[in-house]
């Protein structure tokens, strides 16, 4: 087995999802005692955070640099961000490592792909659901992709930052997100992706008939099938 290296903290409401997973999937393909190999870099997520408001991601990137560059020296063989929205950064972080990255967004295109998805509806942060870095990386593969409103998305925007990331489980906020996916599917979309890695703390795909395509769930699988096979 490689060793994983993970960025969390971001927020560690769903880094601990994210440890879970991992290990519950080594566990699951290699029985008995095993669990996951891994290095967690987690950091404070309320510095990131001031510093996504005010719009200065070359101060988030020197963070996840040195970072990830620390996870690397630790003897990392493949690193995650355990955050969609600071995929934001990847590309700058890739390029400070030698050691490959599981870009959130690919694992999710590959698990969409796998499912013949050619339009999905997306739930994120602001930044990802508007910014071009996310959305991109899916249209370059051939899938259209959906955005909620503009009322909408503060909706799904201040429950993350107000509520998930603060370890919240508000059903008020939950009865608001279903309604918003079931509001992408009737616009045609055949699936929706948790694009942050804290929705799957408040919506499952057992709430919905519409196919939740859970961003924390797809990237930590796809990096032990890395770790466990390659
Ligand atoms: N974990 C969230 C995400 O996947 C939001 C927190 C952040 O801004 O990094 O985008």
């Amino acid at each position: 087995m490689k060793t994983l290296g993970l960025l969390g903290g971001m927020s560690w409401e769903s880094t601990q999802t994210y440890y879970r997973l991992i290990n519950q999937k080594v566990k699951e393909e290699l029985g008995g005692l095993h669990s996951a190999k891994l290095i967690l870099y987690s950091i404070d997520f309320a510095e990131i955070e001031v510093l996504q408001r005010q719009g200065d991601w070359q101060a988030t990137a020197e963070i996840l640099i040195n970072a990830a560059t620390s996870t690397e020296a630790a003897g990392a063989d493949l690193l995650l961000i355990c955050t969609n929205t600071m995929h934001k950064v990847a590309n700058q972080i890739e390029q400070a490592i030698n050691i490959p990255l599981l870009h959130i967004a690919d694992a999710t295109a590959q698990a969409l792909k796998q499912d013949a998805i050619t339009s999905v509806g997306l739930l994120g942060t602001r930044f990802t659901m508007e910014q071009a870095f996310y959305r991109e990386r899916l249209e370059q593969q051939g899938i259209e992709v959906l955005i909620p409103n503009d009322s909408q998305r503060e909706v799904i925007h201040s429950v993350i930052y107000q509520e998930l990331c603060l370890g919240v489980i508000n059903p008020d906020s939950k009865k608001a997100y279903l309604e918003i996916v079931e509001s992408l599917a009737a616009r045609g979309a055949q699936g929706v992706i948790l694009g942050c890695t804290e929705i799957g703390l408040l919506i499952q795909r057992s709430d919905t008939s519409v196919k939740l395509y859970d961003t924390t769930e797809i990237h930590a699988n796809q990096a032990v099938n890395i770790i466990l096979k390659e």
